[in-house]
């Protein structure tokens, strides 16, 4: 195989000029000025509020910290993987930059098995998404400063012991909650870094090389720890790896081919479920009757402790802003992101696993394992949609209410077809022809279309 074929590896990709290679590389130097000044401002905006607590300067500091974060880093950041991968990552992040000074200073221990397991991800995106919203992290300064701080706390201790080699983000490849988003739907940019002189084998992990999130450069097939510091990018050298253009989604479409994890695909299930969990109750009337009829039921029986407020680094307690939880709320609020979590999970792990199935029995390679896993991939683009246009709600906001709507409708329904055609893509690479695929991709379709229609409420209002 020739090194172009090498890198292109597909019709849907081609290398981008290498000139924009030589502009990573002239600019790389500047990266930790970039970082010290993002790392200034998020201690500015975070911890700021906290230290001037009741001064106008902290009102003025936390409201900005709201708008930046809510309104314009979390939307933003989901539209730039779209475009760039995880350039927001190796980029900007100041929290995976810190992890990275750490692990310098710090004691290079192997990576330990409870911090490599495929799942920790996960638990630490459950655990950060429901403490926010019992906290309360999109409304108060206090709740920001506790939800990012303890992550970025986390983030320095991870980076401090653990990470053989030089330069190495423990952290980011293998417990950030944030990463481990950016990570599944990088898998859909249009941007990838793929090596000149691939190695066959599949993906592996490799401490000792130049890369931070321990890729083992040749042998990269799979763009989801790929934080884009463009280290291993260097135009004039045969090796390293090479910017390139493929279609949006054309990992996703061929995704046997780089190496798909079931991990990934629960998380897409988990994680989408827990992020509506946490949109519905602020909207919907069922959470007020539950609450209502919870409250009964606890004063009928006399447990009248769970009607008192609970520590204010649990929940939200602010009686300056008439909100107080108590127990009942916060047992409620984690109780109905769980509910509905493990129901959207229920429901789309039965539609792919039917699909999987049917596909099957249609004459589609693989054991069923695999094929449920690779099919579950085509959620990615409707639970991308949904998250950013849920949770980006704010971002929406800045226009008027009529034409949001129609970017939200049209971004949706193109979402859940974009969904379908990656299961069709995806069962055609597995073997199955054209017709038989569009039905074993059926299932698949519907499940984009309950978690377009279970976002409907947080969506349009
Ligand atoms: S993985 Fe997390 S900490 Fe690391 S760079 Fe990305 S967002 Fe920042
Ligand atoms: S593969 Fe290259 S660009 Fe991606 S994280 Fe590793 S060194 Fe950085």
């Amino acid at each position: 195989m020739t090194c172009q074929n090498a890198i292109l590896g597909a019709r849907s990709t081609r290398r981008l000029p290498p000139r924009i290679e030589a502009v990573a590389v002239a600019l790389r130097p500047y990266l930790p000025i970039v970082h010290l000044c993002m790392f200034v401002g998020f201690f500015v905006l975070i911890v700021g509020p906290a230290l001037l607590p009741g001064s106008e300067i902290a009102q003025q500091l936390g409201d900005l910290a709201r708008f930046l974060i809510w309104t314009l880093w979390f939307p933003l950041v989901f539209i730039s993987v779209l475009l760039t991968g995880r350039s927001w990552c190796g980029l900007l992040c100041p929290m995976g930059a810190a992890s990275e000074w750490m692990n310098r200073i710090g004691r290079k221990r192997p990576v330990p098995g409870w911090l490599r397991w495929g799942g920790t991800p996960i638990v630490s995106f459950l655990l950060v998404t429901t403490l926010g919203q019992t906290l309360g992290v999109r409304d108060y300064a206090s709740a920001i400063l506790e939800v990012f701080g303890l992550t970025f706390l986390a983030a320095l201790v991870i980076g401090y012991f653990y990470g053989q080699g030089q330069k190495k983000r423990a952290w980011c490849r293998h417990a950030c909650p944030i990463g481990l988003l950016l990570g599944v739907f990088s898998r859909l940019s249009m941007v990838d870094l793929a090596p000149k002189r691939p190695k066959a084998g599949g993906d592996a992990y490799d401490t000792r090389g130049l890369c931070p999130t321990m890729i083992d450069l040749r042998r990269k097939t799979e763009s989801r720890h790929c934080v884009m510091c463009a280290r291993c990018v260097n135009p004039d050298k045969k090796g390293g790896l090479a910017l390139q253009f493929r279609n949006p989604g054309a990992e996703i479409a061929d995704i046997r081919n780089h190496h798909p994890s079931s991990f990934e695909v629960w998380f897409l299930f988990l994680g989408t479920g827990i992020a509506l969990g946490g949109f519905l109750w602020l909207v919907l009337p069922l959470y007020q009757n539950l609450r209502q009829a919870t409250v009964n039921w606890v004063i009928e029986h006399g447990y009248l402790w769970l009607g008192n407020p609970g520590p204010a680094w649990l929940m939200s307690v602010h009686p300056d802003a008439r909100e107080v939880f108590t127990w009942i709320d916060f047992f409620l609020i984690s109780g109905w992101m769980i509910g509905v979590m493990l129901a959207l999970t229920v429901v789309l792990a039965a539609l792919q696993a039917t699909g999987a199935w049917l596909a099957g029995r249609l004459g589609a390679h693989g054991r069923f394992g695999e094929r449920f896993v690779a099919l579950s991939y085509q959620v990615a683009p409707p639970a991308m949609i949904s998250l950013l246009l849920g949770l980006g709600i704010d971002l929406f906001g800045l226009v008027p209410q009529a034409a949001a709507a129609s970017v939200k409708v049209v971004a949706l329904g193109a979402a859940v077809i974009w969904g379908g055609w990656l299961g069709w893509q995806i069962l055609k690479n597995l073997g199955l022809p054209g017709a038989r695929a569009a039905v074993a991709t059926l299932p698949g379709l519907i499940g984009g279309l309950a978690v377009a229609s279970a976002w409907w409420p947080a969506i349009v209002g």
